[in-house]
């Protein structure tokens, strides 16, 4: 199977990606890009599911977005570092999937997991593109890293969002392939409990996010970068 990929989601827990950037991933798969995922732990510490369970689960919301390739670190959950071992092993996975744009979760969160997904996936993208730095495969540096805003209450308002109107179902339905995590939960990832359920939680969200860029519903994004534009006339979002 062809591993090469166009735009690469790494996050540390199977259900990250759905979750905080589903939508995109969905959106790109329409506009005909390649998309994988890199799932980096495999869920053997969680409370709720079991590994195997989680990976029959990531297989069905993998499928129903449409990403062709999907692969595992088998990191330890619960216990991610950024150190030797783990870096080699994700800077193969990005020399194997090529990616131009690799998305990675917000270098803040409430699972320290998602903090280390963050630097660990961040330093990986730098060192794939080193010569002599070990592990396998050519050396690639992807081009652009941009991180996830999504549910985080950091005072950063996101660089853009991009509009999921149009893959908002796929993206619930995708999310919803995670039944042993998510049926009747009230919270998840950096998601806080507001006594409502899960479901109606991502919705809400995805809704704020949206009406960020007056559409009906949005993923946030953040990149250290300053972004480019060529004609100010095609600049959307609307000020008054
Ligand atoms: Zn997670």
């Amino acid at each position: 199977m062809k591993q090469e990929v166009d735009l690469l989601a790494i996050a540390a827990h199977r259900d990250d990606v759905e979750l905080t950037c589903g939508g995109t991933l969905a959106k790109a798969v329409k506009a005909g890009h390649r998309v994988g995922v890199v799932d980096l732990t495999q869920g053997e510490a969680g409370t709720r599911g079991d590994a195997a369970t989680r990976a029959a689960e990531a297989e069905r919301a993998a499928k129903v977005l449409g990403v062709h390739v999907r692969l595992n670190a088998a990191l330890p959950d619960a216990h991610l570092e950024n150190n030797e071992t783990s870096r080699l092993k994700v800077v193969t996975l990005i020399r194997q999937a090529k990616p131009r744009v690799v998305i990675l979760p917000f270098p803040v969160g409430r699972h320290p997991d998602h903090r280390i997904a963050s630097e660990l996936g961040r330093d990986a993208c730098y060192l794939a593109g080193l010569a002599k730095y070990g592990g396998h495969g050519e050396p690639h540096r992807p081009f652009k890293v941009l991180y996830a805003l999504a549910y985080r209450e950091d005072p950063v308002k996101p660089s853009f969002v991009v509009d999921i109107s149009d893959v908002f179902e796929t993206k619930m339905t995708a999310v919803r392939c995670y039944g042993s995590q998510f049926d009747g939960a009230k919270a998840a990832g950096e998601i806080h409990p507001t006594g409502q359920d899960l479901y109606e939680l991502i919705r809400v969200q995805s809704a704020h996010y949206g009406s960020l860029i007056r559409r009906p519903y949005g993923e946030p994004f953040f990149c250290h970068e300053t972004l480019e534009v060529q004609d100010v006339l095609q600049l959307g979002v609307q000020s008054l």
